[in-house]
């Protein structure tokens, strides 16, 4: 790893300081695991999922989107599997009283002083609370933990509703909580995140192809986005690693400043789930093709991204120091900030002329001001969040109406009518890879 590349602190730092990402309840001494977005963390949060929706919902034809409650019915989670085995093996040091999951471990001794580890057990990861004022098991309900079973137990309804022909999928964004035992690396495992998945229902027999056709979809997503390509990987599962209904399951990984590791899983999960539903609901969940006359249970294929995880991934590679400043190469369209304007001065109107100029913009594109200290050093300021242009207005602005629109990454500087700059700028975004 080179000088210029982020680790875990800088990143941490930059993002408090910045105010992209805060600890939760900081003031109270701070909740390990959780974190709260931002100003700018929101913005950059937003826009991801914002890329993801317009990727793979609005600009397809064969996907559908859904919102679905967080809380669910009991028996969703039995059906599932969830309630009998979503668990991760749980050991505990003996000496230090430290607490472990078994399958990172590359020893049978404590990593941390080396002690003697209990015997595994198996620790269920799904948050329990309860519905209602009686607090018993009849009222027991969980906190979703992945967004995956809204969209089964919905088949039918987005199906028929939408009218929608196998192939086709659903997709959805939204929180999801796990009990994790070792979270930690930041933003990379907590206990409550969100999640991009897909289910694309297909008919089997071409459930391979489709698996194939949507890891490189997904891989892609994020090349396009900006993310280096010889920073990412598709890694496929051994078949020891396959959950007992997957036909077969691929990580795309991101060389995070801690290693490679998973930032989506995209899994051929054959008809498990919708033939499980189907037996604990006892609802019809088969889908008749008018075409053909056959009636099937669909395959489907999921590809499952972390919101948050693919935020610090963004954040992480994009991060650079060169010489005398600190960038956040972000894409232009995940960037929280997209223009900043800089009056050269707060004399000879330069100031009114700027802030007019920042109320035309402000109807497209999310605008900072900054009046304050050099103009270098705005620049700076800017470059640190990845605000990828940025409009000065000087004398010569009062005289001929142009201004100078800085390029963030190349630090280009052109000379363009103001009139012509919201235009300029729609273009230069538009010109990126779709
Ligand atoms: P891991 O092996 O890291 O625990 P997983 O294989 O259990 O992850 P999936 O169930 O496939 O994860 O979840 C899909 C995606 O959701 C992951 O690729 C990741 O981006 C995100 N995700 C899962 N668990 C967490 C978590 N605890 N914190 C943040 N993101 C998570």
């Amino acid at each position: 790893m080179n000088k210029s590349d982020a680790t875990m602190e800088k990143l941490v730092s930059l993002c408090k300081r910045r105010g992209f990402i805060f600890q939760s309840s900081e003031i109270y001494g701070g909740l390990n695991s959780c974190w709260d977005y931002g100003p700018l963390g929101v913005e950059l949060k937003k826009n991801v999922k914002e890329q993801w929706w317009k990727s793979v919902v609005q600009s397809r034809d064969d996907m559908a989107g859904l919102d679905a409650s967080i809380l669910m019915h009991p028996h969703v989670w039995e059906a599932s599997g969830h309630i009998d085995s979503f668990s991760d093996p749980l050991v505990d040091c003996k000496s230090c009283k430290r607490r472990f999951r078994a399958d990172h471990l590359k020893e049978q001794k404590c990593p941390e002083c080396g002690g003697e580890l209990t015997d595994e057990r198996q620790f269920n990861l799904m948050f329990k609370t309860f519905m209602g004022p009686v607090e018993d098991s009849q009222a027991t309900v969980y906190l979703r933990p992945e967004t995956a079973q809204g969209i089964f137990v919905n088949f039918k309804n987005v199906q028929a509703s939408a009218r929608m022909k196998v192939p086709f999928g659903i997709a959805q964004i939204g929180k999801s909580f796990r009990n994790e035992i070792t979270p930690g690396n930041f933003t990379f495992r907590t206990r409550e995140f969100e999640q991009m998945e897909i289910e694309f229902f297909v008919k089997p027999g071409t459930d391979t192809e489709w698996y194939e056709y949507w890891r490189e979809e997904r891989l892609n997503w994020y090349i396009k986005l900006g993310i280096k390509k010889e920073k990412l990987r598709l890694r496929d599962h051994e078949q020891d690693e396959l959950a007992h209904y997957a036909k077969a399951c691929a990580d795309v990984e991101f060389l995070f400043p801690i290693g490679w590791s998973e930032l989506e899983g995209i899994a051929n999960r054959t008809d498990f789930d919708l033939t499980q539903h189907s037996k604990r609901s006892g609802k019809d969940l088969h889908y008749f093709s008018e075409e053909t006359n056959e009636k099937f249970i669909p395959y489907v294929i999921e590809p499952s991204a972390g919101v948050d995880r693919s935020t610090l991934a963004f954040l992480a590679d994009s991060y650079v120091e060169e010489e005398d400043r600190t960038v956040l190469k972000l894409d232009p369209r995940l960037a929280p900030i997209k223009v900043a304007i800089f009056p050269l001065s707060k004399k000879g109107g330069l100031l009114e002329r700027a802030k007019k100029l920042e109320s035309g913009l402000r109807k497209f594109y999310t605008t900072f001001f900054d009046e304050k200290g050099s103009i270098g050093r705005r620049y700076r300021r800017q470059d640190e969040i990845g605000t990828p242009y940025g409009i000065t207005i000087d004398f010569d602005t009062m005289e001929n109406g142009t201004v100078t629109l800085r390029d963030r990454d190349t630090m280009e500087q052109i000379r363009i009518s103001e009139e012509k700059v919201a235009e300029e700028i729609g273009q230069r975004i538009a010109g990126l890879p779709d």
